[in-house]
């Protein structure tokens, strides 16, 4: 295990179904094996990613004494959701902050989906008025921390820009690569690609190094969602180098192993893109998965499109990583319009 000399503690069910979706396959007439991991399935509040994430981020604050977990992101944050989520698992207290950044939404995105996960588990919630601000968010994070120490609390803060904290989070994927090989080594002659979505580069950056430190050479293709390609390739790769130390091997990404998707995007952060809406449809039609608008949309709309283009050979398995996120579909009416 790569990521074992540091802090876990266990939130997620793993390991996660890695599944075939012959009928997306037949429906895209494609002859290449299309597969799903379904990181949807990790358990905690409803799943995703951030649950594989928390385990070593909450590993860290526990093994510092933390009594609060502090936190900010979106209002229909999935990684806000779940770090409430944690900190209610390890009996400790949660304190969020809520970033309006996606400036088009129906009324439902500020009360249904996350928001309301939050809210039933009862968090502190703070509203923070500038959407794209992310050094400014964390400061204010860090300000509402220092007023916690005030009154004797041993918070502990998550921030999301993370450029100066150590990755924790990422070593959660290092350990999902080392999973994926474990399954696909007993149930495929090869491993061609897989696709996971680039975000806040945590779940790519983890991914990727995992796969390179065990030797695997296999393309991990990130989709974008939140940047273009071109500051999330950085942003990817430096993350990675973080990770790669932490994990023992400093040498083991190339900046050529970095490579990201910018067309998923559309009009940027949360906001729908008719390719998002068609893979919802096809991935619930055809195999009864649910993906978001925010990000599984978005990622399921760009492994389709390189299905589409021929990008993989006969036979090739090929894997769309499913991060979860199915608290949002409540928070965008616009996803039943017409059905
Ligand atoms: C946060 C999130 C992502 C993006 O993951 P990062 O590690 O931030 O890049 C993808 N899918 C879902 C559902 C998420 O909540």
């Amino acid at each position: 295990m790569l990521a074992n000399k540091h802090a876990r503690v266990k939130l997620a069910h793993l390991p996660t179904p890695l599944e075939r979706m012959d009928n997306l396959a037949k429906a895209l007439g494609t002859n290449v094996n299309l597969w799903v991991k379904r990181d949807d399935c990790t358990g905690l509040a409803l799943g995703g990613n951030k649950a594989r994430q928390l385990e070593y981020y909450v590993g860290d604050a526990m093994r510092k004494g933390a009594d609060v977990l502090l936190t900010t992101g979106a209002v229909q944050s999935n990684h806000v959701r779940s770090t409430i989520a944690a900190a209610r698992k390890m009996g400790i207290d949660a304190v969020v902050q809520l970033e309006h950044r996606v400036a088009k939404h129906a009324p439902e995105y500020e009360t249904n989906g996350n928001v309301a996960l939050m809210k039933i588990m009862g968090a502190t919630i703070h509203y923070y008025e500038v959407g794209e601000d992310e050094a400014g968010a964390d400061k204010n994070l860090f300000d509402l921390a220092e007023q916690l120490k005030q009154k004797g609390k041993t918070p502990y803060v998550i921030p999301l820009s993370a450029m100066n904290h150590p990755p924790y989070g990422a070593l959660g994927y290092v350990v999902a690569a080392e999973e994926i090989l474990q399954q696909v080594y007993s149930r495929m002659d090869s491993f061609d690609a897989i696709v996971v979505p680039s975000g806040s580069a945590t779940t790519h950056s983890g991914i990727i190094t995992g796969f390179r430190a065990l030797g695997c050479k296999v393309p991990v293709y990130g989709m974008c969602v939140r940047r273009d390609a071109a500051s999330q390739e950085d942003r990817v790769f430096k993350k990675g180098q973080k990770v790669a130390e932490m994990i023992g091997y400093p040498d083991c990404l190339k900046r050529e192993d970095v490579m990201c998707n910018g067309d998923t995007l559309g009009e940027g952060y949360g906001i729908t893109t008719p390719g998002q809406m068609e893979a919802t449809y096809l991935l619930a039609e055809h195999e009864a998965l649910f993906v978001d608008p925010t990000y599984t949309g978005k990622t399921g709309a760009g492994f389709i499109d390189m299905v589409r283009q021929g990008k993989f050979n006969k036979d090739d398995n090929v894997i769309f990583l499913h991060t979860g996120g199915h608290p949002t579909i409540f928070a965008y009416p616009e996803l039943t319009e017409g059905r």
